[in-house]
């Protein structure tokens, strides 16, 4: 089977960094058209691209700067001191993200469910997780068995032998002997290296207290190129704030780090004194040709900003600090957005957001405005943790040539709002 023209067309236009309005000019059809080569398969609108239009776009990516070598060279890559593993977002450069989410993107049609593969068929997953999750860890599991994988768990202290006393080395070494790869969680910032270096199957890092959360960075940007393709914006140049608890947030520290690897980004942090953003992470960012500005004012750092960022606060890494400054104010609601913000501004959330009346974090009331793309964020976690799994266990390849269709019904949207983005591919 070719590899699809949809992963063709978003590899062509992330390479050339261009928004799709200027690729459609570049290659020389209408914005409309090639809106209708992007759609998946299957849907309505859909359109084959002509082959004419397919061979033009290879030339043009093979007179590109390093075209050829970049075809030849830039292959997705994820390792750690040598090894497989998936630690930390300094583990990437640009190129090697961008050559991940090109595998992403093969992944679309499996994670959409109209088609499957067995690629990871007779593998298991072993999910590790010390601390609360749902997201990070039924996604995993979801993508290794959307490969063919099977997966096996455990979650919390108290059901696992580390209760008793038994150290990293030890647990690790039993679950290699189990398992063809492991994703962890643990409160500890660092404690998912440790697993790694106990083991020679892959490890992939699911969180490690306030340290990192690399998948979740991973599938934030790839959403954020996504959204920003469709509606005329690069990331070279974005306006990012990022609101809440930087401090202990692991989620914004990972984020922050990757996106530093683009050019001319304004950085607004937005948080009370007492949450800001480790100075280790500013100091990384400040490496690159950024721009950093720190405020505690919600309202003035939301002004002008293309991505919204917003966390929760980490009530589980305070001790006896307070929360001092965090007030009310720091709620990201539906008046303040209209109130601040453009209409093609983007508003994220790892998730969870903190529903429950008081919390000072994402409000419901924005749940049918277009600009959250927290669900469209989620959605994206399938095909962005399926490609970290076929590039660690080396069968990023084989994915293309092993799809057949899916035999089961499934609905168009899965969720009873997504109709409201509808075309938006
Ligand atoms: N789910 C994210 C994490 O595990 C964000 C959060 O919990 O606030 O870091």
């Amino acid at each position: 089977m070719a590899v699809q023209q949809q992963t063709v067309l978003r590899d062509a236009m992330r390479r050339l960094n261009m928004t799709r309005d200027t690729f459609a000019n570049r290659i020389g059809v209408s914005r409309r058209a090639l809106d209708t080569w992007l759609l998946p398969d299957g849907s309505p609108e859909s359109r084959t691209m002509p082959e004419i239009a397919g061979r033009y776009v290879a030339e043009i990516l093979e007179r590109a700067p390093n075209g050829e070598e970049y075809t030849q060279r830039v292959q997705a890559s994820i390792a750690f001191e040598g090894r497989s593993h998936l630690l930390s977002v300094d583990q990437f450069s640009r190129d090697s993200v961008e050559a991940l989410f090109r595998v992403a993107d093969a992944m679309q049609p499996i994670a959409r469910r109209q088609k499957i593969t067995r690629v990871l068929e007779g593998a298991v997953l072993a999910n590790l997780f010390f601390e609360a999750s749902t997201r990070t860890r039924v996604s995993f599991g979801a993508a290794f068995c959307r490969l063919g994988g099977s997966v096996c768990d455990t979650t919390g202290f108290t059901f696992s032998s580390m209760a008793k006393g038994e150290s990293i080395y030890d647990t690790s070494r039993v679950i290699s002997g189990y398992a063809d790869a492991l994703v962890v969680r643990h409160p500890e910032q660092g404690s998912v290296a440790e697993f790694a270096r106990a083991t020679n199957i892959p490890v992939i890092n699911a969180g490690d207290g306030p340290g990192e959360h690399p998948s979740q960075a991973l599938l934030d940007l790839y959403t954020i190129q996504r959204e920003f393709s469709r509606i005329g914006k690069i990331v070279d140049g974005a306006h990012i704030a990022m609101v809440g608890d930087l401090k202990y947030g692991r989620t914004v520290h990972s984020l922050a780090k990757l996106l530093s690897l683009y050019r001319g980004l304004k950085f607004t942090l937005v948080s009370p004194r007492s949450l800001e953003m480790p100075d280790t992470i500013l100091e990384q960012i400040a490496r690159g040709d950024h721009v950093i500005e720190q405020t505690s004012d919600l309202r003035a750092g939301l002004e002008g900003a293309d991505v919204v960022y917003a966390t929760r606060i980490q009530k589980e890494r305070f001790a006896d600090e307070s929360i001092e400054g965090y007030t009310p104010d720091f709620q990201i609601n539906q008046a303040l957005v209209n109130s601040v913000c453009g209409p093609d501004t983007l508003i994220m959330h790892p998730l969870p957001r903190d529903g429950r009346p008081g919390a000072n974090d994402l409000a419901t009331d924005l749940n049918h405005d277009s600009r959250l793309a927290i669900f469209r964020q989620t959605d994206n976690g399938i095909p962005v943790r399926m490609a970290i799994f076929a590039v660690l266990l080396g069968v990023e390849h084989q994915v293309q040539h092993s799809m057949r269709d899916a035999a089961w019904r499934s609905p168009a949207y899965v969720g009873p709002d997504d109709a409201v983005f509808h075309g938006i591919d």
